[in-house]
């Protein structure tokens, strides 16, 4: 039976920060935990959004590709999906899309997933350029990315919300992908704005934490020498 109660992650953003950008596991792996989610090819190559059982990658080209079981990631979030209705938003900004997600059921502490499905008068999205070996830090590489706009698109956003208390793990707060219908336009959101969209939530009770241990440059990183993983994440994501 497929656990609806669990959130899946595969490796950690707090790992990323040095550039271990090694992909860990392959999306065919990935998906035995879930027909839904959200991550990075490896050397941080586009940004992966997964909606119904269909894996997409969005690169730094623009291009939305349909993604094959071997591809591999250093990092990503999964779930089976069982959402539930929580209404809709009409002319939301992040702020108010944040509250509706917070406060239909106070959970601030636990991690839950919202799907916002309609149409975005805005939407402002990044996808990393793939970089090679050696990796550079998260900084360095994140920096390299290219920015696409769109206005008026239908669309899915896709969220996964951690709480504070698992920064590094995770972001603090919601972490936000678009696909749209299209597929026009997708990748990580910096920027949105809905016009009209159905919001649909899952609350999990359980993070289930997948760590890299096969790979030999994660094992023997020592992490106290990368400064405040806090603060790096923050900035780059
Ligand atoms: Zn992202």
């Amino acid at each position: 039976m497929k656990k609806t109660n669990v959130l899946y992650q595969h490796g950690t953003l707090a790992l990323l920060v040095p550039g271990l950008l090694a992909g860990t596991i392959t999306l065919k792996e990935l998906m035995e935990h879930g027909d839904t989610g959200i991550g990075t090819g490896e050397g941080l190559n586009g940004e992966v959004v997964i909606i119904e059982g269909k894996p997409y990658q969005f690169d730094s080209f623009g291009h939305a590709n349909l993604l094959k079981e071997d591809f591999t990631l250093p990092f990503a979030n999964a779930h089976f999906s069982a959402y539930q209705s929580i209404g809709q938003l009409t002319g939301a900004d992040s702020t108010k899309f944040a509250a509706a997600g917070l406060n239909n059921r106070p959970n601030s502490n636990t991690f839950f997933s919202i799907l916002a499905k309609g149409t975005f008068s805005y939407i402002k999205t990044r996808a990393v350029v793939k970089s090679e070996r050696p990796f550079d830090t998260l900084a360095a590489t994140a920096k390299k990315q290219s920015i696409f706009e769109a206005h008026d698109v239908q669309g899915t956003l896709l969220s996964y919300y951690s709480p504070e208390l698992f920064h590094g793990a995770a972001v603090a707060g919601y972490h936000n992908h678009f696909i749209a219908d299209d597929l026009s336009i997708g990748g990580h959101i910096l920027d949105f704005q809905i016009k009209q969209a159905k919001l649909f939530k899952q609350v999990f009770d359980t993070l289930e934490q997948h760590l890299p241990v096969d790979n030999q440059e994660f094992m023997e990183h020592d992490f106290d020498v990368d400064g405040d993983l806090g603060e790096v994440i923050s900035k780059a994501e």
